[in-house]
C-alpha cells in the first residue's frame, strides 16, 4: 500500500475538490466510464492528457449506430459532450501517480494538484508509470503495458479499477467504451446505489403495472419525449453540419521530420 504522505512533496501540492470517482484517461472507455457514474449522482472528475489513440483514426466505421462511419475525433468530442451534459467535471491534465489512504485514494498531477476519491479508474490505455507504486496493482507486461482486473474491472486495490484497453480488452473503440460502461455500473453496484438499468422509459411504463418506479429509471411523457428527440435532432445537425475541424493525428514517429 503506498502512503499518501510519501508521495512527491505532498504539502506543495493543492487539494482540488473532492469528487466520488476521479477518471484517469478521457479516451473512449474513460469517458464512458464517466457517462454512467455521473448520471448516477456520483461527482465525477476526468482528468486527461488529451491524446486519446482515437485521435489517429482515419475515418471510424465499426462503432455501432453509424451505418456510413463517423469521424473518430467528433465521436470523442460528443462523447465529452455527453459527460458534461451528466454532470462531470473535465480537466485537461497529466496523473503522476496515485496513493492509498485510510479515507480513499489520492490522485496527483504533475502539476501538483491532487484530488482524495473513494473510487479512480484508469483507462489510459498502456500507461501505467502513475500505478507502478501502488501495492496490490498488477501489471501485465506484454510489450506494451496492461493492468490485472476481474472481469468487471477491479483491481487488487480497493477503490481503483481499470477500463478499455488497459484492462486488456480488444483493441476496438466500441469494446473499450462498453467496458468503460461496465466498470461505471460496476462501481455503482459496489457503493450499494439504488440502481436499475439506467433507462428512460414511456409515462406508465412500470408505474400502469402497478410497479414501483426502480430506481434509476425514470419515466416520461410523450410532450417530454418529444422535446428531448427535438433537443437530440436539433443537437445532432448542429454537431454535424461541417466536417471536424481537426486534422487526422499520425503515428508520432511519422511526425518528426
Ligand atoms: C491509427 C488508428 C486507427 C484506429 N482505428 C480504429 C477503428 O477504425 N475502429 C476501432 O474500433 N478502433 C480503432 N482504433 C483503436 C481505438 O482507437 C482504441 O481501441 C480505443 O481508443 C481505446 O480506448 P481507450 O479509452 O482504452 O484508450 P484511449 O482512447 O487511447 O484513451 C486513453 C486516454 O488516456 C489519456 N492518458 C494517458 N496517460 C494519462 C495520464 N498519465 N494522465 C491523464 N491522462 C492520460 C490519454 O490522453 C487518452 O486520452 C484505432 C487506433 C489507431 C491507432
Amino acid at each position: 500500500m503506498t502512503d499518501d504522505t510519501q508521495q512527491p512533496d505532498p504539502d506543495a501540492s493543492t487539494a482540488r475538490d473532492a469528487p466520488d470517482v476521479v477518471v484517469v484517461g478521457g479516451g473512449v472507455a474513460g469517458l464512458s466510464a464517466a457517462v454512467f457514474t455521473a448520471r448516477h449522482g456520483l461527482e465525477t472528475t476526468v482528468l486527461d492528457s488529451g491524446e486519446s489513440i482515437l485521435r489517429r483514426n482515419a475515418h471510424l466505421e465499426n462503432f455501432p449506430g453509424f451505418p456510413a462511419g463517423v469521424n473518430g475525433r467528433h465521436l470523442l468530442d460528443l462523447l465529452g459532450e455527453q459527460a458534461a451534459e451528466a454532470g462531470c467535471e473535465q480537466v485537461t491534465a497529466t496523473v503522476a501517480s496515485v496513493g492509498t489512504t485510510d479515507g480513499g485514494l489520492v490522485v496527483h498531477t504533475d502539476t501538483g494538484d491532487r484530488y482524495r476519491a473513494a473510487y479512480v479508474v484508469a483507462a489510459t490505455k498502456n500507461a501505467v508509470g502513475y500505478l507502478e507504486d501502488v501495492d496490490g496493482v498488477g501489471i501485465i507486461d506484454r510489450g506494451k503495458a496492461f493492468v490485472d482486473t476481474d472481469e468487471r474491472g477491479r483491481t487488487g486495490v480497493d477503490g481503483l479499477y481499470a477500463a478499455g484497453r488497459l484492462a486488456e480488452k480488444p483493441h476496438q473503440a466500441a469494446v473499450c467504451a462498453g467496458h468503460g460502461a461496465e466498470v461505471g455500473v460496476t462501481i455503482l453496484e459496489d457503493d450499494d446505489r439504488p440502481f436499475y438499468h439506467d433507462w428512460v422509459t414511456p409515462e406508465g411504463y412500470f408505474t400502469d403495472r402497478g410497479r414501483d418506479l426502480p430506481p434509476g429509471c425514470e419515466e416520461v411523457d410523450e410532450a417530454e419525449r418529444a422535446d428531448r428527440e427535438a433537443r437530440s435532432l436539433d443537437v445532432m445537425r448542429e454537431r454535424f453540419a461541417e466536417p471536424h475541424p481537426d486534422d487526422q493525428v499520425t503515428h508520432p514517429s511519422l511526425g518528426e521530420d
